[in-house]
């Protein structure tokens, strides 16, 4: 019923808050301690066949990509309406630094992303769903070659692969050249996915926690669309992944959730998005951190990783190890991002002029083929805005 590759497991550092139960990483034994057994795939069978009722739900709830990007779900689900030979791939290539949520998605219940999955199966008409997962996830590996021969599949086939390690094959296309066994290499788009995806078929991806939305907002109604899972970290007292409204601020998150600043520590800054989505400062952490909310602001939220820091963190030094990060993970296929990151990396090694790093970001985000270029310079730009005293 599914395959799976090689590869070795490799520790990860996410920590998961509403876990039932804490995993030691990378163990050898399956987490056999976990019981998903009561879990009965009703919403599945309840809206089997009613794609205009499930489309309607997910409108209703304006249910948006949680991997980043943010595309509204049915819109995306509906360019599959008169496509033939379709396949679903979860992407499961969790990779942006300081996201861990899909991760929790996995380990909490895989099931539920299972049956989200089947769910849009059914209403794309899928007979094939890829899960791509990311390889330092051992322990979820050993959870889902348990769990998913248990799983009446209707007649699917679901196939789990391992990525390899690559940062930039969490990107919807390089994803489908590394499913192809090919390098991870993102395509051009148009065309998309939707149209030309793996193999040249019509192929649906989506996030982890997309699916988990899917199906909690079917069972749960549309308000289970206005929470999604915002991974917590830096400088907090209690970091982890935790399930909060659209429009929460990252300071409610940090003292409510986060159960403050670590000792010693004062505010001063956060990644609300990750290394993609730019840095605010303290005195903007009373935004909503909804979709567009952001933007404005010259960062967006993402896949909702906040990373907290503090006085004692150098911007110029953040970015340094943020440009570092892209520099290293860039698949060196366009000139751009290629030549781009790696100037910046040097240029903050040494003397930044920030008019050029100015321009150099422009072309970046203009001319790369794919997200990792275009928001490459997103961390640079917005702390050259409001901290520029640390870059001096
Ligand atoms: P995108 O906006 O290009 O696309 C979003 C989705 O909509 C894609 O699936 C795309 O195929 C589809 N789409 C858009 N227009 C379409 C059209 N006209 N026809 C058919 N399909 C269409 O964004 P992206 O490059 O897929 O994702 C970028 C995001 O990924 C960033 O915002 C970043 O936050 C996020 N990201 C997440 C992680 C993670 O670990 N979760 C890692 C890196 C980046
Ligand atoms: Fe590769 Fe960077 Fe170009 Fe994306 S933007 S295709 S990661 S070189």
């Amino acid at each position: 019923m599914f395959g799976v590759g090689k590869g070795a497991p490799v520790p990860c550092v996410g920590r998961c808050a509403e876990a039932p139960v804490s995993l030691p990483r990378a163990q050898k034994s399956p987490p056999d301690y976990i019981d998903y057994a009561a879990y009965d795939y009703t919403t599945y069978r309840q809206y089997k066949g009613q794609s205009d009722q499930v489309l309607h739900a997910l409108e209703a709830a304006n249910l948006r990509g949680l991997g980043g990007a943010g595309f509204k779900v049915a819109d995306k689900w509906r360019f599959f309406d008169k496509a033939t030979n379709a396949v679903l791939v979860i992407n499961a290539d969790e990779g942006e630094p300081g996201t861990f949520k899909d991760r929790h998605c996995l380990e909490r219940n895989p099931h539920k992303v299972i049956e989200g999955a089947l769910i849009a199966a059914d209403v794309i008409n899928a007979k094939d769903i890829y899960i791509y997962l990311r390889d330092e996830y051992a322990d979820i590996r050993q959870i889902l070659q348990i769990e998913l021969p248990k799983i009446d599949t209707d007649g699917r086939v679901i196939h789990l692969r391992r990525g390899a390690g690559a940062y930039i094959c969490g990107e919807e296309t390089a994803l489908l050249e590394s499913l192809e066994g090919k390098r991870g290499l993102p395509r051009i788009k148009p065309p998309y996915p939707a149209q030309q995806g793996l193999f040249g078929r019509p192929t649906l991806i989506n996030n982890v926690e997309t699916l988990w939305r899917v199906q909690d907002i079917l069972q749960n109604g549309i308000e289970a669309g206005s929470k999604r899972f915002y991974s917590l970290s830096g400088r907090i007292q209690k970091p982890g992944v935790y399930e909060a409204p659209l429009t929460i601020t990252a300071q409610e998150l940090i003292t409510h959730y986060g159960g403050g600043l670590l000792d010693g520590h004062k505010f001063k800054a956060y990644l609300p998005g990750g290394a993609s989505g730019g840095i605010l400062p303290a005195y903007l952490a009373n935004l909503p951190l909804g979709f567009g909310q952001l933007e404005q602001y010259g960062c967006f939220i993402g896949s909702a990783a906040v990373i907290v820091l503090s006085d004692h963190d150098n911007m110029k030094t953040v970015c340094t190890n943020l440009l570092d990060f892209f520099n290293h993970e860039s698949c060196g296929q366009c000139t751009p991002c290629r030549v781009g990151c790696d100037k910046l990396s040097n240029m903050l090694r040494h003397t930044l002029d920030t008019d050029l790093a100015q321009e150099l970001c422009a072309v970046m985000r203009d001319s790369s083929i794919c997200g990792l270029g275009q928001a490459a310079p997103n961390p640079l730009l917005s702390a050259l805005t409001y901290f520029a005293e640390d870059f001096t």
